[in-house]
């Protein structure tokens, strides 16, 4: 018997084993089957024929039925029975007669064959081929679902990855990158879905737009990155004084706006001058400076005054009224509050003081 060697483990050549009692007979085998792609193994009994198949993974078993101690069923039975070399296919090499082929039923379909003695060299290298092409296909399969279940897994392990990051890219783009909270263009989408809300459910929306007074001098004064720290400390002053279900968002530099959903208009006043009590008393220190800041607010409320033209209250009507009313808190004099009325009555442009 050939000692295994260690082209026996490579992926090209094919490993056949040839299991035979008579050392002639395996010599004759091996002669006719000689290849280059073929490693080709002899056993001498069945024993000897299972611990190969321990040792080496083959392609192929060409079986003597005829052996002493062990024969041919008995060591395909136990070739069966072990998981390693259970789907092996089998030619049973055997001297028994035509009508004797019955025997061969009850082995697996399609992984067992026969070949009759004195040996036809033409039938027994194409019934070899028939099993090596097979095993060929099965190895090539075999890469290939790897590499396709690989690729699998590593899509999978993208798909993760691209999730997460659109995620994070789609929080990136909805907030303002100092203070955190919603940008502009976000708010505008927001702004829609709750204006329809409250004209569906005819419920109250209101506006506060508000605007840091004189906030060109703080950055004149005490420099851009501490304009920059009196915008975010703004910033966590409102939140204090709003609901979670109010949004809050940069609408330009130094300007800010939140929508108050279902709140009466004296409420969304009441929370409107407390912001504005509170930035006018808090001191902006970073450490190093100092200063105070006021808040100019517009307040305007759907329920206070529909569209002239009697139709429901707009988004644009919303920012609109809500602007006017700032821009009169600027007018007259900055640091306070002002609701927004219809502007042929001046009474209702509500001022503290
Ligand atoms: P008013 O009371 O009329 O609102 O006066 P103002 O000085 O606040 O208004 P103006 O529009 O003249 O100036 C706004 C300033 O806000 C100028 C601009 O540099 C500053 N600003 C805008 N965005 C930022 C920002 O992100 N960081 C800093 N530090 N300053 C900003
Ligand atoms: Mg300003
Ligand atoms: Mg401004």
């Amino acid at each position: 018997m050939h000692a295994p060697t260690k082209t026996l483990e490579t992926k090209e050549k094919q490993n056949i084993l040839l299991v035979d009692d008579r050392l002639e007979n395996l010599l004759a085998l091996e002669a006719i089957l000689e290849a280059p792609h073929l490693n080709i193994i002899r056993a001498r009994s069945g024993n000897e024929a299972l611990e190969q198949l321990l040792a080496f993974e083959f392609a192929l078993v060409l079986l003597d039925v005829q052996m002493p101690e062990m024969d041919g069923f008995e060591t395909a039975r136990l070739m069966r029975s072990v998981e390693r070399s259970r789907h092996i296919p089998i030619i049973f090499v055997t001297a028994i007669s035509k009508e004797d082929i019955h025997v061969f039923k009850g082995y697996e379909a399609g992984a067992v064959d026969y070949i009759m003695k004195p040996l036809d060299p033409v039938i027994l290298i194409s019934k070899v081929n028939v099993f090596l092409t097979l095993d060929s296909q099965r190895r090539e399969l075999e890469k290939t679902t790897k590499s396709l279940r690989e690729t699998i897994a590593q899509q999978e392990e993208y798909k993760k990855v691209i999730e997460k990051q659109n995620i994070a890219l789609k929080e990136l783009s909805i907030r303002d990158g100092l203070t955190g909270i919603y940008n502009h263009r976000h708010f505008q989408e927001l702004l829609a879905r709750e204006v329809a809300l409250a004209n569906r459910h005819d419920t109250e929306l209101c506006c506060l737009m508000m605007d840091l007074d004189y906030f060109k001098v703080v950055n004149d004064t005490l420099g851009h990155p501490f304009g920059d720290f009196v915008l975010k400390q703004f910033v966590t002053l409102v939140k204090e004084e709003i609901r979670s279900s109010d949004i809050l968002a940069r609408y330009g530099g130094e300007e800010f706006i939140i929508l108050l959903p279902n709140i009466s208009l004296n409420d969304a006043n009441k929370v409107a001058e407390k912001i504005r009590t509170k930035v006018e008393t808090h001191t902006y220190k970073d450490g190093i400076r100092s200063s105070n800041v006021t808040v100019s607010i517009g307040l305007y409320c759907n329920r206070y005054h529909s569209s002239e033209n009697g139709s429901e209250n707009g988004s644009e009507d919303l920012l609109r009224f809500a602007d006017k009313a700032l821009y009169q808190a600027k007018e007259l004099g900055r640091n306070r509050v002002v609701v927004y009325g219809p502007e042929s009555s001046d009474e209702h442009l509500v001022c503290p003081e």
